[in-house]
This record gives structure tokens, C-alpha cells and sequence, in this order.
């Protein structure tokens, strides 16, 4: 007899997707032929990068040779990877971070999950409201909480909400905590926390000998200079945080599959008998275990993300999502909508219109615009009441669905 992980059974069956997909599926059959625009998905929709093409082609033409074969990497990444990310995300940003603290993995997603196997049962863990689903489940499955209630809450969990009300910044929690996700530049609001925030964040954690996982993948959409990309940019992170990144969003590798966790070494967890425990050497040990690295190919690639001619071409694909984003904001509230985000992420978060709840707005716009998005309910109680738009499509699919909008 084969037992299941019981606590898989404790999820809300993956509630948001598949339902959107299910009235999107029920709407065409009944209109087969109004050609939908979806803004629901935070997937990137341009090109990859030139220079980063070129890597990876010449890296393939590598691996045909004898010479230029390479077999199994170094489980945290190549060198030289690790070096172009420390110099041009870290230390160019004044973060006193290096090489040896920087894991290249597939994905952020998977990092921002895997990371509760070397943290114990037991923590007290803080998530916002809204969240980035991925945060919570990979907590219930690991069986870091108990059952969810009527509202989708998890026992076990504190939920901070982040909603108009207190401008989208995240509140303390009034009970201590043990382990904290932020993500900012936010999914799904596109809220960012000031360097004071953080500050206060990092404070708290030092005191309460907290753990921040912090997950910067929108940190290059960023506008405002006075904005931190980076927990490290705040004194005292390296005795209490974890940094997430990823290529996915900045360099549109969703498909390729690049990203990095930020390991500080002297970075401390305690033992159950109550002794420092450095978490580098516990997170190299699950990574070498458990993990193979990225291919050699997928590496060169990112690497020439940090190539002068690779920069500018990231610069041009920001610039192209946040030009979509600016005119989201701009023909939203033109609209008459109250808007959020959207400025320095590519999500704008919509009031929802008096007397309509999020999927209320969301069946208005499926069925009078033909236009798809995401309702805010479905990253949390506090979304009830919001509703996101995302900036990744093209220019003319967004014009277009912006026009239904206005027509209204
Ligand atoms: C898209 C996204 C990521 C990136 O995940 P990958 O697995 O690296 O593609 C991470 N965090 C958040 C909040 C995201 O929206």
C-alpha cells in the first residue's frame, strides 16, 4: 500500500487558474468567434534577447567539439556566472556580496520552494495578503500548517494584509514570526517597499532573529532610483535574509529557465538544541544532493545578459513592458478605474468598480470587452475588491484591449 502525502490532500485545489480557465473556455465556446486578449497571465510575451541567442548558439557549437564538451557543472553554477552576477546585480549596487554566496539554479519558483528543506517544522511564517500563491503551498505541502479554513486561510500562517488602505505596505506582524516572504517589486499589486520599509523589516528580523525570504524577480523594473533592488542594500540583511532572482522576467527567460538564490555566508539558523547552524553550508548540501545544475548552454546565455550589448537589450524589453504598463494606468483611469502598480512592475491593480467584486469584474470584462485578466481574490482574501492586469503582450493587444475598455 502506497501512502500519499497527506498534505497535499490540505490544498485548495489550484482554485485561481483552472477556474479562469474554465469561464474563458465556456465564454468561447458560446462566442467562437470574439477574439480574446489575455492580460491574465505574468508569462513575458518578446523575444529573447540578441546577445543572449548568440551565447547559446555558440555554446551548442562548444559542446560538438572535444575541446568545448562539457558534462556535469559545478551544482552551484559556473564561476564565471556566479562573478558577472555578484559584480553587476550586488556589488555595483553597493551590496557586500560575492561569488561563493550566489547558487544559479532553474528557477526562483523552485528555490522560493525548496528552500523550506533546510528550514525546520515548527517557524512561525508570515506571508502578505495578496500573495504569490507559490509561497503558501509549497508550505502546505511541506506540512508547515494546518488545514485552510472557509476562507482559503491557512491555520499555522500569519497573513499581512497589503491592500489601499495601509498603501500596499506590508504591516509588521503584531505576533512574532520566524519566517517572512516579501516580494517586491510586488506580484500581484506592483506595490514596491521603500529602503525605510525594508529597513524596518530588517530590523524586525534581527530582533526577533527572524529569516527574510526576499524575492527580487521584478527588481529591473524599477524606475526610482531611491527604490533598493536588493535586500542587501540594507544594512544588517546578511545576518538575516535570503534573496531570490531570476532571468525569467527581466531577460524573458520563462522558457529557458535561469535564476539565483543569494545564500550569505555566517548567515545562522538555530538547531533544535539550540546551536547556530550556518544556512550556506545546509543550502549547498540540499543543492549538491538534490540538484545538477543548469545546463552549460542555459549559463552562457545568462551570462550575456551582463555583455554591454545584453544590457541594453534588457533595458529595451523593461522599457517595452513599462511603456505597455504606462498605457494601461493612463487609459484605466482615463476609464474612470482607481489604479495601482504599474510603475515600477508590469502589473497594474485595479480597484474594482462599485458594487462588482473580483470576479464580477472579471466576468464584465470577459464578456462585454473580451479581455481576460486575473482577480484579485484569487491571491488572497485581502485581493477581494482588486484585480490585476499584466503588461506582458504586445503593443497592438494592448492598444486593442485598452480601446474595448474605454468603449465601455
Ligand atoms: C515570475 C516570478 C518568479 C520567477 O520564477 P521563475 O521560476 O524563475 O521563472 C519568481 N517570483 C515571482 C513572484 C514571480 O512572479
Amino acid at each position: 500500500m502506497a501512502l500519499v502525502n497527506g498534505n497535499y490532500l490540505k490544498l485548495k485545489a489550484g482554485y485561481l487558474f483552472p477556474e479562469i480557465g474554465r469561464r474563458v473556455k465556456a465564454f468561447s465556446e458560446a462566442n467562437p468567434d470574439a477574439a480574446l486578449i489575455r492580460l491574465g497571465i505574468g508569462d513575458v510575451t518578446e523575444p529573447l534577447p540578441q546577445a543572449c541567442r548568440d551565447a547559446m548558439k555558440n555554446a551548442i557549437d562548444e559542446m560538438g567539439t572535444r575541446d568545448g564538451f562539457h558534462g556535469y557543472g559545478p551544482e552551484q553554477g559556473y564561476a564565471w556566472l556566479r562573478e558577472a552576477i555578484a559584480k553587476h546585480d550586488f556589488q555595483s549596487r553597493g551590496c557586500d556580496i560575492s561569488a561563493e554566496e550566489i547558487f544559479v539554479s532553474d528557477g526562483s519558483k523552485c528555490d522560493s520552494s525548496n528552500i523550506l528543506d533546510i528550514l525546520g517544522e515548527g517557524n512561525r511564517i508570515a506571508v502578505t495578503d495578496p500573495v504569490y500563491p507559490v509561497y503558501v503551498d509549497s508550505n502546505v505541502m511541506a506540512g508547515r500548517t494546518g488545514d485552510a479554513n472557509e476562507g482559503g486561510q491557512y491555520g499555522g500562517l500569519s497573513y499581512l494584509p497589503i491592500t489601499a488602505a495601509n498603501d500596499f505596505t506590508a504591516p509588521l506582524p503584531s505576533s512574532p514570526v520566524d519566517l517572512i516572504y516579501l516580494c517586491f517589486p510586488n506580484n500581484p499589486t506592483g506595490a514596491v517597499a521603500s529602503r525605510e520599509q525594508l529597513k524596518s523589516w530588517v530590523d524586525y528580523a534581527l530582533e526577533h532573529k527572524a529569516l527574510i525570504l526576499f524575492d527580487a524577480a521584478y527588481e529591473a523594473f524599477i524606475q526610482d532610483p531611491a527604490i533598493p533592488h536588493s535586500i542587501f542594500e540594507i544594512e544588517g540583511a546578511r545576518q538575516c535574509a535570503i534573496e531570490f532572482r531570476s532571468f525569467s522576467k527581466n531577460a524573458g527567460f520563462t522558457g529557458t529557465r535561469c535564476a539565483l538564490t543569494v545564500v550569505p555566508k555566517g548567515l545562522m539558523g538555530t538547531s533544535a538544541t539550540g546551536e547556530q547552524v550556518e544556512l550556506w553550508g545546509l543550502w549547498n548540501r540540499r543543492q549538491s544532493t538534490k540538484f545538477n545544475g543548469v545546463s552549460y548552454i542555459v549559463q552562457r546565455g545568462a551570462e550575456a545578459v551582463y555583455s554591454e550589448q545584453g544590457q541594453a537589450e534588457v533595458k529595451a524589453l523593461i522599457s517595452f513592458y513599462m511603456e505597455n504598463a504606462a498605457i494601461i494606468r493612463r487609459e484605466l483611469s482615463a476609464a474612470g478605474l482607481t489604479i495601482y502598480g504599474g510603475e515600477h512592475a508590469p502589473y497594474v491593480w485595479i480597484k474594482t468598480p462599485e458594487g462588482m467584486d473580483s470576479w464580477g469584474f472579471f466576468d464584465h470584462l470577459l464578456n462585454k470587452a473580451n479581455v481576460v485578466g486575473t482577480p484579485g481574490s484569487g491571491f488572497g482574501a485581502a485581493g477581494e475588491g482588486y484585480f490585476r492586469l499584466s503588461a506582458f503582450n504586445s503593443r497592438s493587444n494592448v492598444d486593442e484591449a485598452m480601446r474595448r475598455i474605454r468603449a465601455l
